[in-house]
């Protein structure tokens, strides 16, 4: 077994605190991983904070990894020792499903293994990368861009391609107009991506802070939703609405944005069941829908996006220690606009 240092929450209600624990030797197909960097994404809190019911504790977060490859299993063929690489919110799913095999991965119909909070196909608890190496199957590992700082690029594994995926289906691309509702991690990683496939991109946040920060990333325009103004301004604007507010708000004045036959999709991922008026999806044949992360195909798709257009992250890298403080930033939305572990604090 491989000793291994990280942090985990022991409860919901406790702080991150050092946790020592043990992962497997990499077996014929697996990578083991030395974890350079990791973002902190808002799934982290929710799950540590057990806010989706069901978390497994002891818990150790950590879904945006980037490291460096330490040593291959005997049949591994796509990863070799030095390489860079990236693993994201799965490191395992059934291969043998229907999703699986179309590469939704992530839509497995026995449910992926999430990267932590889950559970190995033997049961074991999976633990995430605020730790400092890790052991994945090859077919779950990524290839990160030679040409991007790893810290920046890490938390495209989970913010990266959750805004991605969507932007592509949707087809987001010159003539469309598509809106980012929530400046933060994910947010700030739909205007970029969403700038870099042609589309034009509107920000709308829930006050004018970040004005500035969003025509920086990118954005052609920027609106406060505490304006009553905006959504007189902007009815049946848009013809695609990401939504990645984490906390509940009122669907239905975002819905009457929407063109007709338009969409919101939702990505984030409040704790309570959403309401919506029958009338805000029957008025415009609008639609309501959703996206989760991204196939394994998918997600290197997005990083070798990412890398041609020159696209990663805007990061705040802290040191371990300091990881339930920057949980109390991300909650207030006082990120700009990833908060990154450097795991050498942790050696
Ligand atoms: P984040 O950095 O905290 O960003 C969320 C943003 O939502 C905030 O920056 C804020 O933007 C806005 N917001 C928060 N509370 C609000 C409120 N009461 N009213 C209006 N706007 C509010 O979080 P994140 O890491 O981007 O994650 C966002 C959500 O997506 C979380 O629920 C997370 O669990 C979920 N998620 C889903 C997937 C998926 O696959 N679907 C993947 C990763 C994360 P403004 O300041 O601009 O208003
Ligand atoms: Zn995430
Ligand atoms: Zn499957």
């Amino acid at each position: 077994m491989i000793k291994t240092k990280g942090y985990a929450a022991a409860s919901a209600k406790a702080l991150l605190q050092p946790y020592a624990f043990e992962r497997r030797e990499p077996r014929e197909h697996d990578v083991a991983i030395d974890i350079k960097f990791c973002g902190i994404c808002h799934s982290d809190i929710h799950q540590a904070r057990d806010e989706w019911g069901g978390s497994i504790f002891p818990m150790v977060p950590g879904h945006e990894i980037g490291g460096v490859v330490t040593a291959v299993g005997s049949k591994v063929t796509k990863y070799k020792a030095g390489d860079k690489v990236g693993v994201g919110c799965f490191v395992d799913s059934c291969r043998a499903c229907a999703p699986c095999i179309q590469g939704f991965e992530q839509f497995c119909i026995h449910s992926p293994v999430f990267t932590y909070n889950s559970r190995e196909k033997d049961g074991t608890p999976t633990m995430g990368g605020y730790s400092d190496n890790i052991v994945v199957d090859e077919n779950y590992v990524l290839r990160m861009p030679g040409n991007l700082p790893m810290d920046a690029a890490a938390p495209l594994l989970c913010a990266g391609i959750t805004l991605y995926s969507p932007l592509k289906h949707w087809q987001a691309g010159p003539g469309k107009k598509v809106a980012i509702l929530g400046l933060g991690g994910l947010g700030h990683m739909g205007v970029k991506i969403g700038h870099a496939m042609g589309a034009e991109v509107t920000v709308l946040s829930h006050s004018l802070r970040k004005q500035a920060d969003a025509k920086r990333l990118g954005a052609d325009r920027f609106y406060a939703t505490s304006d009553p103004d905006t959504f007189l301004k902007l009815q049946g604007e848009f013809d695609l609405i990401i939504n990645t507010v984490s906390s509940p708000i009122d669907f239905d004045p975002y819905m009457a944005l929407l063109k007709i036959e338009g969409s919101m999709v939702l990505v984030g991922i409040p704790e309570k069941p959403i309401q919506l008026a029958a009338f805000s999806v029957i008025a415009g044949r609008r639609s309501l829908s959703g996206s989760m992360i991204g196939g394994i195909q998918e997600t290197q798709e997005m990083l070798d996006f990412c890398a041609q257009h020159e696209i990663a992250c805007d990061i705040e890298v802290i040191p371990i220690e300091r990881v339930n403080e920057a949980y109390e930033r991300v909650v207030k939305s006082d990120v700009r606009y990833r908060f990154v572990i450097d795991m050498a604090s942790l050696r």
